[in-house]
């Protein structure tokens, strides 16, 4: 792209990954970078090697979390194309947290070209096996060096890549869950739709107590009644009973996960009686002990599909398919990274080709 400025780091050898990638540990040589004020927009678009920011002590952000993320991935196909999944839609999202955030949104297509750019210079780093894939964390922030609650004038973008591995390494296992009603995530009419920092502090308490009591994750209920079930860690949640299967309604306190999104066209698609409503704690528990629960799943894009084996609320404890992998998340984990990987049609067009080209 002609306005980026392009700082290449200059590489003798190929990057040598380690053999077990995990999450979010490594990073690529590369960040994209711009920046916002009222005055120009968004002006100094850069590609640059990683480095650390350099930072006055009163940046907005560090004092007030005015700031939002998003998390997506590209994946390496079994023809050696690299491809991204539903940049669009993540863009989008990251657009919808900032302005509830009072921050300025992005131009879609030229932050997707921007990003294709530099996942190409980086293409070495992307992971070969099945399973591992390049993650993708573009981050907004509020700049100004000044104390004072109100929106900033300046922001910064960047988008940093981290290699990571599969998510499964030994098999596509369930997790435990936990039913939290002594902490909530966020509340509707607040931030739980957003991707922003402060929802992640607020979960860390509650999903610590979860893991002490030797549970993977947190179900966290809905704030205002405490009843109804809304996601599961950083998941969105997937119950299919005998009639029908049902993802909680967005209500405000959810994040709108593209995963989710996803799974919904794909169960459509499939011919499944699949309802966004409202969903109780007690409704699935109650219709398990009747045996009409068939499976539970969690959907994100660092799992893609997550089974559910075992939750527990106050002294209730239910095993869904007696703690093993269900059928129905099954299927949909082999087709969701079958497009990922190439195997099965992408006949949503959901992929975003990243072409070799020669930049700068
Ligand atoms: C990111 C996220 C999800 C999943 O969203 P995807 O777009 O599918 O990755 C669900 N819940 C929370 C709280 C999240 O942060």
């Amino acid at each position: 792209m002609k306005d980026i400025r392009y700082e290449i780091k200059t590489r003798t050898e190929k990057p040598v990954l380690p053999e077990s990638l995990g999450f979010g540990q490594i990073f690529t040589d590369h960040i994209f970078e711009m920046d916002y004020t009222a005055e120009k927009g968004w002006h100094n678009h850069a590609i640059k090697p990683l480095a650390n920011f350099n930072m006055h002590p009163a940046t907005m952000f560090i004092h007030y979390g005015q700031a939002a993320f998003e998390g997506l991935k590209a994946f390496r196909q079994i023809n050696d194309d690299i491809v991204i999944f539903r940049a669009d839609k993540h863009f989008q999202r990251l657009n919808n947290s900032s302005k509830r955030l009072c921050m300025p949104d992005v131009d879609i297509p030229s932050t997707i070209d921007a990003l294709k750019e530099l996942v190409n210079i980086d293409r070495d780093w992307i992971p070969t096996k099945h399973g591992e894939s390049l993650y993708i964390r573009p981050f907004i922030f509020g700049t100004d060096p000044v104390l004072g609650v109100k929106p900033s004038q300046g922001y910064k973008l960047v988008t940093m890549l981290s290699p990571v591995g599969a998510y499964y390494p030994e098999g596509f296992k369930p997790v435990k869950i936990l039913v939290q009603d002594d902490y909530v995530r966020a509340v509707r009419k607040g931030l739980g739709e957003c991707k922003t920092p402060g929802n992640y502090a607020a979960s860390l308490l509650g999903a610590e107590i979860a893991k002490n009591e030797g549970y993977t994750q947190v179900l966290w209920l809905d704030a205002v009644t405490l009843k109804n079930i809304e996601e599961v860690g950083t998941m969105n949640i997937y119950i299919q009973f005998n009639d029908e299967v049902v993802t909680p309604q967005l209500t405000g306190g959810i994040l709108p996960g593209i995963t989710r999104m996803s799974v919904l066209q794909i169960l459509k698609d499939w011919n499944y009686n699949v309802t966004e409503r409202v969903v109780s704690v007690e409704e699935l528990f109650d219709r398990h002990a009747k045996g009409e629960v068939l499976d539970v799943f969690g959907t994100g894009t660092a799992a893609v599909i997550s089974s559910v084996g075992e939750m527990k609320f106050k002294d209730r404890k239910i095993f869904i398919n007696d703690g093993t992998t269900g059928e129905l998340a099954r299927k949909l984990f082999a087709h969701l990274t079958g497009i990922h990987y190439g195997k099965i049609a992408d006949e949503h067009n959901w992929l975003t080709r990243v072409p070799v080209e020669v930049t700068a």
